[in-house]
């Protein structure tokens, strides 16, 4: 048995966080791959080291020294905290002359997980590994896998025990770089896929995936077991715990991932699985929601005859570079719902070219709209899981605007208005999880 096992920042933001990772690591002898992140907020108005990093790279001379000092103690106050015996001088001194001779900001931002893998690797008696040796990106900057995996995985057969920093790769040309922030997630993917882990175990501040946004449902329920595609709804909602870009490596080889509460260690946190059938505890997986969506409502009559309506419509929508969300259609209108940030910067090339391209008899717009997503695969097979939602939502006085099922019916998409979005998500979390219907 082998797990790859990621911490968060926040589980190595000082020496007490440390203990806590050791007592998690040797805990279960299949513990043999970690990765680390930079260390994280000691408390709610501290900073990360990754952002000191980047702040220390590109400031003036005068506050340089100041901010390589307060970076260089944070790793020293864990160290002596721990009672260990290293320095890490040296690297502090290449650190430097790295910055000053401009490596880059990726190069700076790289050194909180470099720093922080050498300070695990040497508390836990495990070989550190640079992952710039062993993660690798092409010309162009994106992720190479095939060679990555290659390399990995024949380093890693031979050693029994390692801890690999998150976060970081290396170029053809031997330049660092990073994938974007939170991309220690995706290390800790790439490392299981390497080993063929039997688990992906992914610690952070929190006891897994939540069914509902805690600022808007006080203490809600954990999802136990999620799929990846229910994932992928919720993400892409405003749901967020793990990189996205973490799922692939370990979907391809049918890992599945743990996320776990450093701080509860004693929480089972939530599965992440390619397919289960496991029933969700509730109808429902979860619900994410996100605000600031605008409606372009195109009615006209006979339109459902028209050929290529849909396409010209569109035809609008991409020639102004705006890529939509949802499409909900009737018989003689058509609806595209897209950001409104980005509408609002169009609106006017927008609506003439509508105009222009189909000749609409009225355009409706409706700004201000949230989406609520309420994600579910045990909806398929459960007969009425829309008519409660509306009831729900009728009983909150909430107002629907739009309602979209998603053809894999794993996903139910309603529009409100931005004001009822929170008072709409407490009415659908409400009849499924507290009330269990
Ligand atoms: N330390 C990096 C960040 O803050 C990467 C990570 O923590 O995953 O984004």
């Amino acid at each position: 048995m082998i797990k790859v096992v990621k911490f968060g920042g926040s589980s190595l933001a000082n020496a007490e966080q440390f203990r806590k990772v050791a007592d998690i690591i040797r805990a279960e002898e299949a513990r043999r791959y970690i990765v680390p992140s930079a260390p994280g907020k000691r408390f709610s108005e501290d900073s990360k080291v990754t952002d000191l990093l980047y702040e220390c790279y590109s400031s003036k001379k005068a506050d340089f020294g100041r901010k390589l000092e307060e970076i260089k103690e944070r790793y020293n106050e864990i160290i002596r905290d721990l009672g260990l015996d290293l320095s890490l001088e040296k690297e502090f001194q290449t650190m430097e002359a790295c910055f000053i001779g401009k490596a880059g900001r990726d190069y700076a931002a790289s050194r909180g997980e470099y720093l922080n893998g050498i300070v695990l690797a040497n508390y836990l008696g495990y070989e550190f590994i640079d992952a710039a040796e062993v993660i690798f990106f092409d010309e162009q900057g994106n992720f190479d896998a095939d060679k990555t995996n290659k390399i990995l995985s024949e380093r890693l057969s031979t050693v029994e025990r390692a801890v690999i920093p998150g976060f970081y790769g290396s170029m053809p040309n031997d330049t660092i770089k990073t994938f974007s922030r939170g991309g220690s997630d995706i290390t800790g993917s790439i490392v299981a896929r390497a080993v063929s882990a039997d688990l992906y175990e992914n610690w952070t501040d929190v006891s897994g995936f939540l069914v509902a946004d805690p600022r808007i449902i006080p203490n809600p329920a954990v999802i136990t077991t999620i799929t990846y595609r229910e994932l992928r709804e919720l993400s892409y909602m405003g749901a967020t715990v793990l990189h996205e870009d973490a799922i692939f490596p370990v979907r391809k080889e049918g890992i599945p991932i743990n996320i776990r509460n450093t701080n509860a260690p004693e929480d089972m946190g939530t599965m992440i699985v390619e397919s289960t059938s496991k029933k969700s505890e509730y109808t429902i997986t979860g619900i994410a929601g996100k605000r600031g969506f605008t409606s372009v409502s195109i009615e006209k009559d006979m339109m459902n005859s028209e050929l290529g309506f849909g396409r010209k419509v569109l035809e609008v929508f991409e020639k102004n570079g705006i890529s939509f969300e949802h499409v909900p259609s009737g018989i003689d209108t058509m609806g595209v719902i897209i950001q409104q940030s980005e509408f609002e910067k169009k609106e006017q090339e927008i609506l003439a070219g509508l105009h222009r391209n189909v000749q609409p008899d009225s355009i409706e717009i409706i700004s201000d709209m949230a989406l609520i997503a309420v994600v579910g695969r045990g909806m398929k097979s459960n007969r009425g899981t829309a008519g409660r939602i509306f009831s729900a939502l009728a009983h909150a006085r909430v107002n629907v605007k739009m309602i979209d099922q998603g053809s894999s019916e794993l996903n139910i998409i309603i529009g409100v208005n931005d004001e009822e979005f929170e008072a709409a998500i407490k009415a659908i979390y409400d009849i499924f999880v507290t009330a269990k219907l």
